[in-house]
């Protein structure tokens, strides 16, 4: 078959016949809320739509069985809505949408779901979601949260101090710039770093102790928490293939049924 990777880009009759390969079937979830006053609110649903969009096609073009499904442009971002612009739905909203998405694939056939998640407010929803979805449909979904693929790669490449990678920070900033430049306002670029303590920081790769409901406006008078002062190009690119490589190799094991398997 055509080696195309949009879901939606198929018919009917040419999804069945996708559906008896078994594939994995890829759903990006972002989120649309301020990131700060250098970065656009698109920000989340636009990095995990790029990456996922660049693992797929890669996956396929190995010939692995997988299709993406259209990003769920919105997520749940009730501690941002202090600022202009940010939209959000309920923690329940998100799970019965995920959950009616999956299970939908599921009546059709479709075993092997992979929700890649780009923010960390959906986190919550998201695991129950799967939960429900793996309890209750005979399928087994898989959930990961992009930056949680990378760590290593980020703990040696980053310039920013812990406190530096939170929200439209060293991190969000460079894969913006990698991949959208326009969307990154240079000339507004400020540090934010805030680093917590011992029990609980916003660090994207802190690990945290206790676990907080913490309103953007308390961490943060602009908006972002980290040090987008720091954010290139090169380091965004990095990530960006390090992301989209790790994704493709998940997809790859998830298809060929490795994932479950030691020392794979
Ligand atoms: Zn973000």
């Amino acid at each position: 078959m055509e080696n195309k990777i949009y879901w939606g880009s198929y018919t009917s009759n040419e999804l069945a016949n996708l559906i008896k390969e078994d594939p994995v079937v890829v759903l990006p979830v972002g989120a649309y809320e301020q990131h700060g006053p250098h970065l656009t609110l698109n920000t989340d649903t636009d990095i995990v739509l790029e990456i996922t969009k660049e693992a797929v096609g890669k996956a396929c073009s190995t010939g692995i069985p997988c299709a993406l499904l259209p990003p769920l442009w919105l997520g749940i971002s009730e501690h941002h809505m202090s600022f202009s612009g940010t939209i959000t739905m309920r923690q329940s909203t998100l799970t019965a949408l995920v959950f009616d998405i999956l299970k939908s694939l599921a009546r059709h056939g479709v075993k092997k779901f992979l929700v890649v998640n780009g923010h960390g407010g959906n986190m919550a929803a998201l695991r129950y979601a799967i939960d429900e979805v793996g309890a209750h449909c005979e399928v087994e979904p898989v959930l990961v949260t992009y930056w949680h693929l990378v760590a290593d790669l980020v703990a040696r490449l980053r310039k920013s101090e812990f406190g530096g990678i939170s929200h439209g920070c060293e991190l969000e900033t460079s894969l913006k710039m990698h991949i959208a430049p326009e969307d990154v306002r240079k000339d507004l670029l400020r540090a934010n770093v805030v680093k917590g303590n011992e029990y609980w920081s916003p660090e994207m790769f802190a690990s945290n102790r206790v676990a907080m409901y913490k309103p953007y406006r308390q961490l943060s008078e602009y908006g972002h928490v980290g040090d987008p002062t720091k954010a290139t190009p090169d380091f965004g690119e990095a990530v960006f293939k390090a992301v989209v490589a790790e994704l493709a190799k998940l997809i790859t094991m998830m298809q060929k049924g490795d994932l479950e398997n030691e020392n794979c």
